[in-house]
């Protein structure tokens, strides 16, 4: 067996993991992320986890293949640098893999989250078998990972995936991206919390609490996701008749909340916008890793790209 460490950045809590390369998560710990002037206390601060990590194994650098870590925004995983993103602020510039690498003397890995969960996938998940595939993760927010031929494809810009960015609606509801008319308007757990509320004339937090009142029957509820279903439906049938990859995996929290009739209705409203033969060819599948994509997307960074050295 071989091991990894993985980083998982978010912009609230920081997820550092010990992993093996069978998908085992061995310790996990946080860190609460801290932001501006405190991003570099913060990084401190998961290194000592790291130290830690390693106390409580009895193990050292020489005995991991080395660290991934995911982070959002436009990573540029070749550069290292993160890049500036609105729930990371005073983060933007640093040079994380140069900081990792010179601490820890192993081969040190850095990609966008979902890009990295993307790769999860395709190592430890649904994607084991494909070589074609995107991710997709329906949460607070919508963001996706593009694998082809077996590898991350960024793009020109390192933004390629940003499948909560495309236009569904034009001129239609406000994105929080400053756009209009974006998926993630139309389908994220906000836009189902927004549905709900419209309809209600009150206020929800999140699709959570959407998902509990659709459990107890309440059927403005169950239309709210059924809604959310619909327009992400449109989604995957522009995916599919653009790449016709062998599987489009969904994942988030929005799928843990939903009712029963949400995934039909994905289904059906992608059956209905897609050509069928792209339809019929590819797979949409719920993510075996859901809860745990981010730290197996970290750690799937490094089992995919490093030189075997155990
Ligand atoms: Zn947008």
């Amino acid at each position: 067996m071989k091991y990894a460490i993985g980083i998982d950045i978010g912009g609230t809590k920081i997820s550092v993991t010990l992993g093996a390369s069978n998908g085992k998560i061995l310790v996990r710990k946080r860190v609460v992320t801290r932001i501006g002037s405190q991003s570099k206390a913060c990084i401190q601060e998961i290194i000592a986890n790291i130290h830690e990590i390693f106390r409580e194994f009895k193990i050292s650098s020489k005995d991991i293949l080395g660290i991934g870590i995911g982070a959002p925004g436009a990573v540029h995983s070749k550069k290292g640098v993160l890049p500036r993103s609105p729930n990371l602020a005073g983060w933007a510039g640093i040079p994380i893999v140069h900081i990792f690498r010179n601490k820890f003397k192993v081969p040190v890995y850095l990609a966008n989250d979902a890009n990295a969960a993307a790769l999860g996938e395709l190592v430890f998940g649904a994607g084991k078998k494909v070589k074609n595939l995107i991710y997709i993760t329906v949460s607070t927010g919508i963001g996706g990972g593009l694998i082809i031929d077996r590898e991350l494809y960024e793009g020109a810009g390192s933004v390629a995936g940003e499948i909560g960015h495309m236009s569904i609606v034009p001129e239609g509801r406000k994105c929080k991206c400053g756009r209009r008319g974006c998926l993630e308007a139309y389908a994220s757990g906000t836009a189902i919390a927004h549905w709900y509320s419209e309809a209600k004339k009150c206020k929800v937090k999140g699709a959570k609490e959407v998902g509990f009142a659709a459990d107890s029957g309440d059927k403005t509820a169950v239309q709210s996701y059924r809604k959310g279903a619909y327009y992400l439906g449109i989604g995957l049938a522009n995916l599919m008749n653009v790449l016709n990859p062998e599987a489009i995996i969904i994942g988030g929290g929005v799928l843990k909340s939903s009712p029963p009739v949400y995934w039909k209705e994905v289904l059906k409203s992608a059956k209905d916008h897609a050509w069928p033969e792209a339809f019929r060819t590819t797979g949409i599948l719920q993510s075996p890793l859901l809860g745990h994509s981010g730290d197996l997307g970290a750690l799937a960074l490094v089992f995919k790209n490093a030189p075997s050295r155990i």
